[in-house]
């Protein structure tokens, strides 16, 4: 592993339990629950329980057990809230990372944000 984690990020510490989040789905390798400050009415952050810092540290370093586990489990919460545009209105899913990315946690997680149109990005 060539960069550092630190284990007193705050979703390290909502991994071992220290700090409650409301759950939405938690699988072998994943966890997801709810933004504590929601951007839209759907606000999911869906994180690994391994300790990844970025979305390329978990594309290069996850087992692919971990990164099935990880897809798949996006993809039912996606199902769950009905929001694929299969069926629903769509989402938009963001990976902020690193210090340009304006990443505040540094713990991987994907945030799903649905429910509201979402304007444009990159104006
Ligand atoms: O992508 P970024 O690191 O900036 O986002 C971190 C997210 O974690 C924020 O949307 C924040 O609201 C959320 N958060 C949370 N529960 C906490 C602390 C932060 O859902 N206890």
């Amino acid at each position: 592993m060539a960069y550092t984690y630190d284990d007193q990020n705050i979703f390290a510490k909502i991994l071992r339990g220290e700090i409650p989040n409301r759950t939405v789905i938690e699988t072998e390798h994943t966890l997801a629950f709810d933004d504590i400050a929601p951007q839209a009415p759907h606000h999911v952050l869906v994180i690994p329980k391994g300790f990844y810092v970025t979305a390329d540290h978990f594309a290069a370093e996850a087992s692919e057990a971990e990164i099935v586990d990880f897809w798949r489990t996006f993809g039912s919460i996606c199902a769950d809230l009905g929001v694929s545009p299969d069926a629903g209105d769509g989402y938009r899913i963001i990976a902020n990372s690193g210090r340009h990315g304006v990443q505040d946690v540094p713990h991987f997680h994907l945030h799903i944000l649905a429910g509201r149109p979402l304007g444009r990005m990159l104006k």
